[in-house]
This record gives structure tokens, sequence and C-alpha cells, in this order.
């Protein structure tokens, strides 16, 4: 590994201007370091995979000190990512605290009732909108304006750990107040809107807030029972909050939509890498879910009928969200 010097220090700085860095988006930047600390012209092109690994060992070693790391991840979005179905998606590379707690790093920037509305938003997406039933983990604009009142969450009572840090005198924002936040993280990169208008957490805020969200959300409930509302895939390990699902909702067996296919390319049969039973492929984690529960049964049951008279139901005055009682 290189000794960390001005040429690791200047890469440390343009990462730090901005909140993801692909390797095509490194390319230029790794040049122009090189040829400044070289005095001689490097081209973007001659920028390697390997020199921007070299880049990212060295400075992870210099910043795990300071609870800093580079991580690296895939979108999880089909849609969004290579035209061509069959390379996987682009990995984004991004500077993460590694300790990140989400409300703390907000501290500096936004009121105490702001973070307490964003403490209901993402309540909202990783329990309420979360279930056995629909593991959605978007939240519309609509419902994230509802969440505006202070009181208006409906807290677990289960998670003896949060209820301790919870703020239980948080004013009420304004519905314009509540907009301003969302838009403000959008732009700074924690959401990500999709194209019906839902909110879900961007692929920076899932490398920065893994380890958070999951000693958040996974928990043991008052029976004793492991509550993990926070999921991996099952191939790649990383978090997965859109993707597919094994057909036994009782079982965890979850992959994202890039990973299936070399998954199954590999295994003799489709079949759920933690259950081992048959994997149709057509239960969903994401947006997807949601939609997908919205529809009713009768329908589901004809895979030609539900893709021919696939309705709508998640339009933008719609709530993408649906509990468990609201079956059928
Ligand atoms: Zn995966
Ligand atoms: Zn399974």
């Amino acid at each position: 590994m290189d000794i960390y010097d001005d040429r690791h220090r200047a890469f440390l700085q343009a990462f730090m201007a901005r909140s993801t860095m692909t390797f095509e988006e490194s390319q230029p930047v790794l040049a122009a370091i090189i040829s400044a600390h070289e005095s001689r012209d490097i081209a973007p092109e001659d920028v390697t995979q390997s020199t921007l690994n070299d880049f990212v060992d060295t400075v992870n070693g210099a910043i795990s000190t300071f609870d800093l790391e580079i991580r690296t991840s895939r979108r999880q979005d089909p849609k969004d990512s290579a035209d061509d179905s069959t390379t996987p998606p682009i990995l984004i590379y991004a500077l993460v605290n590694t300790t990140s707690d989400a409300l703390t790093q907000l501290a500096t920037t936004y009121s105490a009732d702001e973070i307490a509305f964003v403490k209901r938003v993402l309540d909202y997406m990783f329990e309420e909108n979360n279930t056995r039933r629909s593991e959605g983990m978007i939240i519309s604009s609509m419902q994230a304006m509802r969440l505006s009142k202070a009181g208006s969450d409906r807290r677990r009572s289960t998670n003896v750990a949060t209820q301790q840090t919870e703020s239980g005198n948080a004013q009420n924002l304004t519905m314009q107040q509540a907009q301003e936040v969302m838009k403000s993280l959008t732009q700074e990169g924690w959401l990500e809107q999709s194209r019906k208008g839902n909110y879900s957490l961007s692929p920076r805020a899932l490398m920065e807030l893994r380890t958070w969200l999951v000693s958040e959300y996974n928990y043991e409930d008052m029976n004793g029972q492991m509550q993990n509302r926070i999921k991996f895939c099952a191939a790649c390990k990383d978090i997965i909050t859109v993707g597919q699902r094994c057909d036994d909702r009782n079982c965890p067996g979850r992959l994202h939509d890039h990973c299936v296919r070399n998954f199954f390319r590999m295994q003799q049969a489709e079949t759920c890498p933690v259950c081992q039973k048959g994997w149709s492929g057509n239960n969903y984690v994401g947006e997807r879910a949601v939609v997908e529960a919205a529809r009713p049964r009768h329908s589901r049951l004809s895979q030609a009928q539900t893709v021919v008279a696939s309705p709508t139901p998640t339009s933008e005055a719609g709530d993408p969200k649906l509990s468990d009682e609201e079956e059928g």
C-alpha cells in the first residue's frame, strides 16, 4: 500500500466535496492529481480501476482513526442503472462516517423539531411501511406531510432501547417546513424520489446508516422475538431495500434484482438461498411491494392478467402504505 501523501489528501478533498463518486467520475480527478504530482500528463482514460483501488485503500488506512471510510455499493434499482440488464449496476463510492447516526449527523444543519420529524419519517419507512405483508420501505410525499405533526407518529412500544432516546416534546412542523426538509434531504443526497413520487433512502444514505439502521430497527420485542426490519441480500450480503423476497413470508431470504441472475446461474435450481423452497421472483421488496400489495388478491393469481391489467394504485395522491389488516 502507498504511503499517504498529498495525492491522497487531494483525492480525499475531492471526495468530501461530493456525496458519491463512480469509477468514471474518479478518472479525471485522479488524472489531474497524478499529473500534478508527477509533472507529466496523464489522461483520464489511463486511470485504471486498480489505481482507484490503491487510492481508496491508502485513504481508508489514513482516515479509519476518524471513523471515516470510503465504502462501495451498487444501485439496487435496476431501472436507473446500466441499460443492459446482464451487467451489474455501477459501483458507487461514498465517503461515510462509520459510526454514523442519522440524527446526530443532521444536528448541525437541522433544528431539533426537524430532526424529530426525520425520525418519524424513518420510523414510517422502516416500521409501518415495512411489514411482513409488504416491505415497502418508502414514504409518499403525502404521508411525509402527515408526519409533520409531532404527535402523529404511532410509536412502537416494543423497542425499549429507542424509547429512551425518543424526543417526547418535539413541536409540530408546518406542512411547508416538512416539505422543505424532505426537499433538502433529497438535495443533500440522503433521500431519492421515484417517478411515482415516493421517497426512499439513497445508496449513499444506506452505506452511511447501515449500522445505525440495524441497531435501530432490528431488535428484540417484548416476547423475546427478534424483529429484523433491516434485511440483507443472501448473495452480496449488502443491505436490501429494493429487490425480491422469498415466496414464504416467514423466510428471511432476500435477493437484489441484479444478484438474482448470477446467483441462480450457479445453483442447480431457482430456490431460496435460505429455505430452499422454489423462488418465483414475484414477491418484492421496495416500491413494487407496495404496488403488489395494493393489487386485488384474485388478479395476483393470474400472471398474464396481472401484467396486462396492471392498475397504478400508488398514484401521486395515493398512500403507498398498507397495513397488515388491509389484506384482500
Ligand atoms: Zn445483492
Ligand atoms: Zn426462503
